[in-house]
């Protein structure tokens, strides 16, 4: 075994977003009021903070204000937003609608790209008094029975044979008073603890989408810095959840990506190539022409609301940010929910190990904190807009419409327990015919592109002589059944053309092997989410690589 270093600290959160950033600037503000010394540090898996940043991003300030009272917090933001609209689209053009719901009303808004807005709030947690270090990745959560102790980083250096190269670092052991999981949606550590403690025992699964994005440089004037369009309707069917988004950003800048529900029926439904058809409708097709793409990104979105949200807390441990499903569907926004979680745990930490104590019962005031602040009352009036888009489109944007006359309750949805987990709602292939599914575009490599030249314009690398951080706990199922019964989704609903295929019917049975390609993989976490068989486990790779979203 190697030696690892080991290091103490009171409070560790993991992940550098803005969760994290905001619980490691708020326990530093506290502790300096307070006149007390505490050991503050915050690990991210990226190069940089703020490289795997990924948004669309509009933010309510709310938090930040809360955070950074009478100070200027527009440095890290990119515009205010200076119009809104809603378009319905379709295949020959748009409707739009005559007035934005009052909850889609952005007004006193921003534009920001969560990138910049991180990486600015990863130099206030270190003015703050916080150790950050990115290209550190939280490979393991430490144990003392049921209490989370520490977590382990992962090793650098390490060859895909599993042997030593000459770089090889063993990762330290950081034994922490208070762990806090900010990892973005399906962190590996949160998946970890939820299962172990049954955190998420009585609550809704959570349910995700997938975010598609690129940047595109376009002609000066095409878009105003900060106007916001949000878009329904085409590409996507009329039975899959989601929408997309075009925003203006400084610097003749389009932000434009597609969210599609990760609870989609079809198992050929291909997140990247539906981007990719809404581009080529006649609606988006003359903002984009004559511009250039400069970046894409893609990431999972927790949508499951405040049913699907687990408890935020155990022996030693806090969930924030999407990790604990801090986000509003119904106002396509998590930021500020995000910022305003590592703030909650923060006060509920620093009040705790005060009185020298950091069990569950201690930590239990995060809950009760969350429970009393706007944050609970905003998810609680979007408690039920998932949920109405079971029956599709029209019935889901009628429940949303009645829950904002109902205080959320919408059809009357209230604490049913939807009772699936996303991929459970994906039905066999010989469910459809070959003319019912989704028509793939050809790139033309202007407009459109394919998922290696989109990769390459992430900024992701990886080396490749390490061990894949993609775990298949059993091939023989990919062969064997998955070939027959879904038609190897992954090949599809991986937006980074990670996972190939390559079986062959034979007389003998189905021969050849899935290749996967984890250079590529812009850590987005749909696989783990989607895989019909719950077989595939993202874990991270060696610290430091992934996407580098800049401007994303
Ligand atoms: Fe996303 Fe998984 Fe593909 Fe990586 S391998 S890009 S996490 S779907």
């Amino acid at each position: 075994m190697p030696e690892r270093d080991s290091l103490e600290v009171d409070v560790l959160f993991v992940g550098g977003g803005p969760a994290s950033l905001a619980g490691a600037i708020r326990l530093g503000q506290l502790a300096k009021a307070g006149g007390r010394e505490l050991s503050i540090m915050v690990i991210e898996k990226g190069g940089e903070i703020g490289n795997h940043g990924f948004s669309g991003a509009v933010v309510d300030p709310k938090s930040l204000l809360e955070l950074f009272p009478g100070e200027d917090i527009t440095a890290g933001l990119d515009a205010p937003v200076s119009g809104d609209e809603m378009w319905f689209l379709t295949a020959s053009g748009k409707i739009k609608a005559p007035f934005t719901p009052p909850v889609l009303n952005n007004h006193g808004k921003y534009v920001a790209s969560l990138n910049r807005l991180t990486k600015w709030l990863g130099e206030k947690a270190e003015a703050a008094g916080a150790d950050v270090f990115p290209a550190f990745p939280g490979q393991e959560l430490l144990w003392d029975g049921d209490r989370v102790i520490g977590v382990r980083v992962g090793d650098k250096g390490v060859a895909a044979d599993g042997s030593h190269k000459p770089n090889y670092e063993p990762g330290p052991d950081l034994l922490a008073r208070v762990v806090v999981l900010g990892e973005g949606p399906r962190g590996t550590l949160a998946k970890t603890a939820i299962a172990k403690l049954g955190l998420d025992r009585d609550r809704d699964p959570q349910v995700y989408a997938v975010g598609i994005k690129e940047l595109w440089q376009v002609p000066a004037g095409r878009l105003a810095p900060g106007h916001v369009i949000h878009t329904l309707g085409a590409p996507l069917p009329g039975d899959t959840f989601g929408g997309g988004w075009i925003y203006g950003m400084n610097g003749d800048v389009i932000d434009i990506g597609l969210v599609t529900g990760l609870d989609y029926a079809d198992p050929t439904t291909d997140p990247h190539n539906l981007f990719q058809q809404m581009k080529l409708l006649p609606a988006i097709r003359p903002l984009l022409e004559g511009g250039k793409m400069i970046r894409y990104g893609a990431k999972a979105i927790p949508e499951g609301g405040l049913h699907a949200m687990p408890r935020l807390y155990a022996d030693g441990l806090c969930l924030i940010g999407d990790s604990a499903g801090f986000l509003n569907g119904l106002r396509l926004k998590g930021i500020h929910l995000a910022i305003k979680s590592g703030m909650l745990a923060a006060d509920a930490i620093f009040d705790a190990l005060a009185a020298d104590r950091s069990d569950a019962a201690a930590l239990a005031a995060y809950e009760q904190k969350f429970r009393a602040s706007w944050a609970f009352t905003e998810l609680h009036a979007a408690r039920n807009f998932h949920a109405g888009f079971k029956s599709g489109l029209f019935g889901g944007m009628l429940n949303a419409a009645l829950g904002t006359l109902t205080g959320g309750r919408g059809f009357g949805l209230h604490d049913k327990l939807t009772g699936h987990e996303g991929y459970a709602r994906m039905r066999k292939l010989d469910s459809f015919t070959p003319a019912a599914r989704e028509k793939r575009v050809t790139p033309d490599n202007a407009l459109t592109f394919d998922k290696v030249t989109d990769v390459y314009n992430s900024g992701t690398m990886h080396d490749e002589n390490q061990p894949a951080h993609l775990h298949v706990a059993d091939t023989t199922i990919c062969a064997d059944r998955c070939t027959t019964e879904f038609g190897n989704p992954c090949q599809y609903f991986c937006p980074a053309a990670v996972y190939e295929p390559l079986f062959e019917k034979t007389a003998a049975g189905v021969e050849g092997r899935l290749q996967i390609n984890f250079a590529n993989c812009v850590h987005c976490k749909t696989c783990d989410i989607m895989d019909p068989y719950q077989i595939i486990t993202w874990v991270p790779p060696q610290g430091g690589e992934g996407p580098v979203y800049t401007g994303m």
